[in-house]
Protein backbone atom coordinates (compact mmCIF):
# COMPACT_ATOMS: atom_id res chain seq x y z
CA UNK A 1 0.00 0.00 0.00
CA UNK A 2 1.26 3.29 -0.72
CA UNK A 3 2.53 5.80 1.97
CA UNK A 4 -0.77 7.72 3.41
CA UNK A 5 -0.39 11.18 4.76
CA UNK A 6 -0.58 11.43 8.91
CA UNK A 7 -3.91 13.25 8.92
CA UNK A 8 -5.27 10.43 7.43
CA UNK A 9 -4.11 7.73 10.30
CA UNK A 10 -4.84 10.44 13.04
CA UNK A 11 -8.29 11.13 11.71
CA UNK A 12 -9.45 7.72 11.21
CA UNK A 13 -8.00 6.71 14.60
CA UNK A 14 -9.54 10.04 16.70
CA UNK A 15 -12.74 9.41 14.89
CA UNK A 16 -13.04 5.68 15.85
CA UNK A 17 -11.06 5.89 19.26
CA UNK A 18 -8.17 3.80 18.65
CA UNK A 19 -4.50 3.77 19.38
CA UNK A 20 -2.03 3.86 16.18
CA UNK A 21 1.32 3.26 17.58
CA UNK A 22 4.50 5.34 16.57
CA UNK A 23 7.34 3.02 16.99
CA UNK A 24 10.43 4.48 16.93
CA UNK A 25 12.80 2.68 14.47
CA UNK A 26 17.07 3.27 14.26
CA UNK A 27 17.81 0.80 11.47
CA UNK A 28 16.35 -1.79 8.98
CA UNK A 29 15.79 -4.39 11.10
CA UNK A 30 13.80 -2.40 13.41
CA UNK A 31 12.09 -0.54 10.03
CA UNK A 32 11.41 -4.16 8.88
CA UNK A 33 9.72 -5.64 12.40
CA UNK A 34 7.40 -2.65 12.87
CA UNK A 35 6.01 -3.21 9.34
CA UNK A 36 6.25 -6.84 9.94
CA UNK A 37 4.04 -6.67 12.92
CA UNK A 38 1.69 -4.16 11.42
CA UNK A 39 1.14 -6.48 8.27
CA UNK A 40 0.52 -9.36 10.89
CA UNK A 41 -2.22 -7.58 12.72
CA UNK A 42 -3.80 -5.43 9.64
CA UNK A 43 -2.53 -2.35 11.96
CA UNK A 44 -2.23 1.58 10.29
CA UNK A 45 1.13 2.27 11.88
CA UNK A 46 3.38 5.15 12.09
CA UNK A 47 7.28 4.91 11.95
CA UNK A 48 8.86 7.35 13.96
CA UNK A 49 12.65 8.54 13.90
CA UNK A 50 14.51 10.69 16.26
CA UNK A 51 16.84 13.55 15.30
CA UNK A 52 19.55 11.48 16.35
CA UNK A 53 19.08 9.03 14.29
CA UNK A 54 18.07 10.99 11.31
CA UNK A 55 21.95 12.49 12.10
CA UNK A 56 23.45 9.18 11.67
CA UNK A 57 20.86 7.70 8.34
CA UNK A 58 20.33 11.14 6.66
CA UNK A 59 16.93 11.76 6.54
CA UNK A 60 16.68 10.80 2.38
CA UNK A 61 18.06 7.32 2.90
CA UNK A 62 15.16 7.00 5.50
CA UNK A 63 12.65 8.01 3.62
CA UNK A 64 13.83 6.06 0.43
CA UNK A 65 13.95 2.75 2.57
CA UNK A 66 10.80 3.53 3.88
CA UNK A 67 8.92 4.06 0.87
CA UNK A 68 10.36 0.83 -0.57
CA UNK A 69 9.77 -1.04 2.40
CA UNK A 70 6.27 0.27 3.39
CA UNK A 71 5.03 -0.41 -0.34
CA UNK A 72 5.68 -4.32 0.42
CA UNK A 73 3.07 -3.93 3.52
CA UNK A 74 -0.96 -3.57 2.59
CA UNK A 75 -1.55 -1.44 5.34
CA UNK A 76 -1.25 2.51 5.79
CA UNK A 77 1.68 3.73 7.29
CA UNK A 78 3.65 7.52 7.72
CA UNK A 79 6.90 8.63 8.07
CA UNK A 80 6.84 10.74 11.31
CA UNK A 81 10.75 12.85 12.79
CA UNK A 82 9.80 12.88 16.59
CA UNK A 83 10.76 15.48 19.11
CA UNK A 84 12.68 18.05 16.76
CA UNK A 85 14.29 21.59 17.82
CA UNK A 86 16.31 22.07 14.82
CA UNK A 87 14.72 23.66 11.97
CA UNK A 88 16.81 22.94 9.67
CA UNK A 89 16.21 18.97 9.93
CA UNK A 90 12.90 19.86 9.62
CA UNK A 91 13.78 21.54 6.49
CA UNK A 92 15.63 18.72 5.05
CA UNK A 93 12.81 15.85 6.24
CA UNK A 94 10.63 17.56 4.36
CA UNK A 95 12.09 17.95 1.46
CA UNK A 96 12.89 14.67 0.92
CA UNK A 97 9.26 13.96 1.15
CA UNK A 98 8.83 12.48 4.96
CA UNK A 99 4.84 12.74 6.10
CA UNK A 100 5.17 14.91 9.66
CA UNK A 101 7.31 16.17 12.08
CA UNK A 102 7.37 17.06 15.96
CA UNK A 103 8.21 20.99 16.03
CA UNK A 104 9.99 20.84 19.59
CA UNK A 105 10.16 24.75 20.70
CA UNK A 106 8.98 23.57 24.46
CA UNK A 107 12.21 25.35 25.54
CA UNK A 108 11.18 28.48 24.09
CA UNK A 109 8.62 30.78 25.48
CA UNK A 110 5.28 30.36 24.70
CA UNK A 111 5.37 33.61 22.71
CA UNK A 112 8.25 32.22 20.71
CA UNK A 113 6.91 28.49 20.35
CA UNK A 114 3.89 29.61 19.20
CA UNK A 115 5.06 32.11 16.75
CA UNK A 116 7.91 29.65 15.56
CA UNK A 117 5.45 26.70 15.06
CA UNK A 118 2.95 29.10 12.96
CA UNK A 119 5.93 29.42 10.47
CA UNK A 120 6.97 25.45 11.04
CA UNK A 121 2.98 24.71 10.15
CA UNK A 122 2.71 27.26 7.23
CA UNK A 123 5.98 25.91 5.86
CA UNK A 124 4.86 21.86 6.55
CA UNK A 125 1.28 21.99 5.04
CA UNK A 126 2.38 23.83 1.42
CA UNK A 127 3.54 20.22 1.43
CA UNK A 128 0.80 18.18 2.93
CA UNK A 129 3.12 17.46 6.01
CA UNK A 130 1.63 16.89 9.50
CA UNK A 131 3.19 19.31 12.63
CA UNK A 132 2.89 17.95 15.66
CA UNK A 133 3.42 20.82 18.83
CA UNK A 134 4.60 21.13 22.19
CA UNK A 135 4.04 23.71 24.67
CA UNK A 136 5.43 21.89 27.78
CA UNK A 137 7.90 19.88 27.94
CA UNK A 138 7.79 16.16 28.21
CA UNK A 139 9.69 14.87 31.21
CA UNK A 140 13.16 12.75 30.21
CA UNK A 141 15.63 12.36 28.01
CA UNK A 142 14.22 11.20 24.64
CA UNK A 143 18.02 10.54 22.39
CA UNK A 144 19.43 13.82 23.73
CA UNK A 145 16.53 15.97 23.52
CA UNK A 146 14.44 17.31 27.01
CA UNK A 147 15.71 16.90 30.61
CA UNK A 148 14.27 15.38 33.59
CA UNK A 149 12.06 17.55 34.68
CA UNK A 150 9.79 19.00 31.76
CA UNK A 151 8.30 22.28 31.89
CA UNK A 152 5.69 24.13 33.43
CA UNK A 153 1.83 23.06 32.83
CA UNK A 154 1.12 25.97 30.85
CA UNK A 155 -2.99 27.16 31.76
CA UNK A 156 -6.07 25.80 29.94
CA UNK A 157 -6.61 28.80 27.64
CA UNK A 158 -3.29 29.57 26.59
CA UNK A 159 -2.63 25.86 25.43
CA UNK A 160 -6.01 25.91 23.50
CA UNK A 161 -4.99 28.94 22.15
CA UNK A 162 -1.80 27.53 21.03
CA UNK A 163 -3.28 24.82 19.17
CA UNK A 164 -6.29 27.03 17.46
CA UNK A 165 -3.18 29.76 15.95
CA UNK A 166 -0.84 28.05 15.02
CA UNK A 167 -3.02 25.45 13.31
CA UNK A 168 -1.31 21.82 13.86
CA UNK A 169 -2.31 18.50 13.46
CA UNK A 170 -1.47 17.34 16.75
CA UNK A 171 -0.81 17.73 20.08
CA UNK A 172 1.44 16.57 22.61
CA UNK A 173 0.17 17.87 26.27
CA UNK A 174 2.00 17.42 29.39
CA UNK A 175 0.08 14.81 31.09
CA UNK A 176 2.44 13.51 33.53
CA UNK A 177 3.98 10.90 31.24
CA UNK A 178 7.69 10.54 30.54
CA UNK A 179 10.64 9.02 28.71
CA UNK A 180 12.74 6.12 29.94
CA UNK A 181 11.60 4.16 32.21
CA UNK A 182 8.68 5.12 35.15
CA UNK A 183 10.81 4.94 38.69
CA UNK A 184 6.86 4.27 40.44
CA UNK A 185 3.67 4.28 38.71
CA UNK A 186 3.01 7.28 37.09
CA UNK A 187 0.32 9.88 37.80
CA UNK A 188 -1.41 10.69 35.14
CA UNK A 189 -3.57 14.15 34.84
CA UNK A 190 -6.64 12.52 33.37
CA UNK A 191 -8.31 15.84 33.58
CA UNK A 192 -5.92 17.55 31.87
CA UNK A 193 -6.54 15.63 28.89
CA UNK A 194 -10.58 15.78 28.90
CA UNK A 195 -10.33 19.62 29.72
CA UNK A 196 -8.40 20.16 26.52
CA UNK A 197 -10.75 17.93 24.28
CA UNK A 198 -13.56 19.45 25.30
CA UNK A 199 -12.16 22.90 24.49
CA UNK A 200 -10.20 21.83 21.33
CA UNK A 201 -10.78 18.58 20.16
CA UNK A 202 -7.23 17.79 18.50
CA UNK A 203 -5.76 14.35 18.06
CA UNK A 204 -3.75 14.25 21.42
CA UNK A 205 -0.36 12.07 21.40
CA UNK A 206 0.76 10.15 24.24
CA UNK A 207 4.59 10.25 25.13
CA UNK A 208 6.76 7.90 27.33
CA UNK A 209 3.95 5.04 26.25
CA UNK A 210 6.87 3.06 27.86
CA UNK A 211 5.87 1.35 30.52
CA UNK A 212 1.85 2.58 30.93
CA UNK A 213 -0.51 0.14 31.61
CA UNK A 214 -3.43 -1.04 29.61
CA UNK A 215 -5.47 0.45 32.02
CA UNK A 216 -4.00 4.00 31.73
CA UNK A 217 -3.74 3.71 27.49
CA UNK A 218 -7.43 2.13 26.90
CA UNK A 219 -8.63 5.14 28.97
CA UNK A 220 -5.96 7.88 27.15
CA UNK A 221 -7.17 6.49 23.79
CA UNK A 222 -10.72 6.61 24.89
CA UNK A 223 -10.69 10.51 25.82
CA UNK A 224 -8.76 10.86 22.46
CA UNK A 225 -5.38 10.66 22.38
CA UNK A 226 -4.92 8.17 18.72
CA UNK A 227 -0.86 8.67 18.67
CA UNK A 228 1.03 6.70 21.21
CA UNK A 229 4.92 7.07 21.35
CA UNK A 230 6.88 3.84 21.73
CA UNK A 231 10.95 3.98 22.14
CA UNK A 232 12.37 3.02 25.16
CA UNK A 233 10.61 -0.50 25.33
CA UNK A 234 11.59 -1.40 21.67
CA UNK A 235 15.72 -0.04 22.54
CA UNK A 236 15.17 -3.04 25.44
CA UNK A 237 13.79 -5.23 23.33
CA UNK A 238 16.52 -4.74 20.75
CA UNK A 239 19.23 -4.87 22.57
CA UNK A 240 18.21 -7.88 24.85
CA UNK A 241 17.15 -9.75 22.10
CA UNK A 242 20.97 -9.11 20.46
CA UNK A 243 22.61 -10.78 23.73
CA UNK A 244 20.33 -13.40 24.37
CA UNK A 245 21.01 -15.13 20.86
CA UNK A 246 25.09 -13.97 20.62
CA UNK A 247 24.77 -15.87 24.27
CA UNK A 248 22.76 -19.15 23.14
CA UNK A 249 24.80 -19.35 19.75
CA UNK A 250 28.57 -18.16 20.70
CA UNK A 251 29.64 -20.30 17.53
CA UNK A 252 27.31 -19.08 15.01
CA UNK A 253 28.51 -16.51 12.47
CA UNK A 254 25.29 -16.03 10.09
CA UNK A 255 24.76 -12.54 10.73
CA UNK A 256 21.19 -12.67 8.63
CA UNK A 257 19.99 -15.62 11.61
CA UNK A 258 21.09 -13.27 14.11
CA UNK A 259 18.67 -10.17 12.71
CA UNK A 260 15.98 -12.73 12.35
CA UNK A 261 15.95 -13.67 15.78
CA UNK A 262 16.38 -9.95 17.18
CA UNK A 263 13.56 -9.12 14.17
CA UNK A 264 10.92 -11.88 15.76
CA UNK A 265 11.69 -10.70 18.90
CA UNK A 266 10.67 -7.09 18.25
CA UNK A 267 7.78 -8.20 15.97
CA UNK A 268 6.23 -9.93 18.76
CA UNK A 269 6.56 -6.76 21.42
CA UNK A 270 5.13 -4.37 18.58
CA UNK A 271 2.06 -6.51 17.89
CA UNK A 272 1.25 -7.21 21.22
CA UNK A 273 1.14 -3.00 21.74
CA UNK A 274 -0.69 -2.85 18.39
CA UNK A 275 -3.39 -5.29 20.24
CA UNK A 276 -3.39 -3.14 23.57
CA UNK A 277 -4.17 -0.11 21.41
CA UNK A 278 -6.85 -1.52 19.36
CA UNK A 279 -5.12 -1.02 16.03
CA UNK A 280 -5.68 -5.00 15.14
CA UNK A 281 -8.10 -4.93 11.85
CA UNK A 282 -8.43 -1.40 11.75
CA UNK A 283 -6.15 -1.33 8.23
CA UNK A 284 -9.09 -0.48 6.10
ZN1 LIG B 1 8.45 12.12 23.23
Amino acid sequence: MPVVPMQQILKHAFDHRYGVGAFNIVDWVTMDAVLFAAAETKSPVIVQVSVKTVKVMGAKLIRVMFEEMAGRVPVPTTLHLDHCPDRKVIEDCVAAGWNSVLFDASKLTYEDNLAQTRQVVEFAHQYGVAVEGELEGIKGVEDGVGDEYGGPIVALDKAVAFIRQTGIDSFAPAIGTAHGLYKGTPKINFQRVAEIMEAEPIPLVIHGGTGLSEETFHKLIAYGMPKINISTQLKITLADSYRAYLEEHPTEYDPLKLLGAVKKKLVAQIESFMHTFGSEGKAA
